[in-house]
């Protein structure tokens, strides 16, 4: 069966009465080049262990499937059922599990599934939970090697962009501090059923093995990066010293002595100026 096929893929919609449920993100992919360059630029091999986020009807699964040594896919839509029972059933690598990714334990499922396996995530993520399940994968710092996923052409600029340019924001600190992430290549909303309006892009993150950057209070460190970025085109002083309550002399007379303007905004600061601004609140707050 060749599930980027059209007038099969709506054989099997209605051979199980499934229709789409939009607000979970289900935009299938039918264009048959996207799926085995998403696997194979996702450097998936045949040791390689593979979490797919939202299988669909099974179309990339396949695809990973041909290519790595195992795959566990979570799905949350349960009616998605008979279908994977049909398009995946002849494979013998590959574990569906029906949940919410956003609700699952991955430590443990890393655990459990892929014993000792090098992993990697590969998906065509549900738009609507993109920057949600990313923080999840980067912040539980999962024994993982990379996340190579399809998302928004916009999120992908954002993701992607150097800090200290306009693109970027708390998501681009965010993704830079736990991994080097790069743009692979674009995709046209005619490429799935049904097609999103807008278009979509797969970028990879490597997962430093040993950050480059690192703050012993992560929470804190995020908190000083999504408050620097809250009014973002605002002075930077403005806004941490209104939410920390910390005087805006003292935290000025800081921000000098680390070579950062008190002027400056949040998108013209690098990632070792946000690591100083970090290191300053904690010192001034206390
Ligand atoms: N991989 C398939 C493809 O490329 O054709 C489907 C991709 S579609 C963009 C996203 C999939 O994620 C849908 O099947 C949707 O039901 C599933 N999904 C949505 N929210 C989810 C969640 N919270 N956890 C797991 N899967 C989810």
């Amino acid at each position: 069966m060749k599930l980027t096929d059209i007038g099969q893929i709506k054989q099997l919609f209605d051979k199980y009465g499934f229709s789409f449920t939009k607000s979970l993100g289900q935009n299938f992919l039918i264009n048959p080049t996207v799926c085995p360059k998403i696997a194979e630029l996702g450097g998936v091999d045949g040791d390689t262990g593979v979490i797919e986020i939202g299988t669909g009807i099974g179309v990339l699964t396949r695809e990973l499937a041909a290519r790595g040594k195992k795959v566990v896919a979570l799905e949350i839509d349960k009616t998605l059922s008979p279908i994977l029972d049909e398009t995946l059933g002849d494979l013998n690598n590959v574990e569906v599990i029906f949940a919410d990714v956003l609700k699952t334990d991955l430590r443990q499922l890393i655990s459990d599934k892929f014993g000792g396996m090098e992993v990697t995530v590969c998906a065509n993520l549900p738009y609507y939970i993109t920057s949600p399940v990313i923080m999840k994968l980067l912040e539980e710092r999962l024994p993982i090697k990379s996340i190579t996923v399809m998302v928004q052409l916009e999120a992908a600029q954002r993701i992607c962009a150097p800090l200290g340019t306009r693109d970027c924001s708390s998501l681009t600190v965010a993704v830079n501090f736990y991994s080097k992430p790069r743009r692979l290549f674009n995709v046209k909303p005619g490429s799935f059923i049904p097609a999103p309006k807008v278009d979509s892009s797969v970028i990879r993150m490597d997962i430093y093995e040993q950050p480059p950057y690192t703050a012993e209070d992560e929470a804190l460190f995020f908190t000083c990066v999504r408050q620097a970025f809250s009014q973002r085109r605002k002075q930077l002083a403005n806004p941490i010293s209104g939410y920390f309550g910390i005087p805006k002399d003292a935290l000025c007379e800081k921000l000098i002595s680390v070579g950062i303007k008190p002027t400056a905004r949040a998108e013209e600061l690098s990632m070792e100026d946000f690591v100083n601004l970090y290191h300053i609140i904690e010192q001034l707050k206390k």
